[in-house]
């Protein structure tokens, strides 16, 4: 090395002025979770479980979706609908314990795709962070949304269209 080298002054300035180059460059990094990012239109992040215009839940049980799921990270029960719950399902049939493994899903969309009801959906929604393996199993309680906040999946089916 010459003796300019050794004094590693070239090298520092050389660091320093990358630093004050990034210093005025578009900030990639958000303030996360106060600030969000926009997805794509077609991004795919939790589900959930749609219900219809009269807040019954559209899922009738089918199992398509389980089908469908190459993760299989979907695990349903079905179970029939007594007297009196008409106005919470659409059909007899109804999925009595719906769960899925959020740690196996590779949000691939195909459970979406196969259900015939339009009742399971990918919203952009991140999912949220846990401390424990078993709080990623999202059952209905997480899943079903609330009939004072339903989704309108008009803008995602039109993505699909093109
Ligand atoms: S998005 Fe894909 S992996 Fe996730 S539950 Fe649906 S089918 Fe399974
Ligand atoms: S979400 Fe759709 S495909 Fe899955 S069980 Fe319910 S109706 Fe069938």
């Amino acid at each position: 090395m010459t003796w300019i080298e050794r004094l590693y002054l070239p090298a520092i300035f050389q660091g320093l002025s990358i630093t004050i180059k990034h210093l005025f460059k578009k900030k990639v990094s958000l303030r996360y979770p106060e600030v969000k990012r926009a997805f794509a239109a077609v991004y795919r992040g939790m589900h959930v479980l749609k219900r219809d215009e009269q807040g019954r839940e559209n899922c009738t049980a089918c199992g398509l979706c389980a089908v469908a799921c190459p993760a299989e990270a979907i695990t349903m029960v079905a179970a029939e609908r007594k007297k009196g719950e008409e106005n919470l399902y659409r059909e007899e049939k109804y999925a009595a314990i719906y769960e899925i493994n959020m740690l196996r899903c590779i949000f691939c969309g195909l459970c979406e795709e196969a259900c015939p009801k339009d009742a399971i959906y990918l919203t952009d929604r991140l999912v949220p962070s846990e401390y424990s393996r078993g709080k990623f199993v999202f059952g209905k309680d997480m899943l079903v949304e609330a009939v004072d906040q339903r989704i309108d999946i008009s803008k995602r089916k039109k993505v699909y269209e093109i």
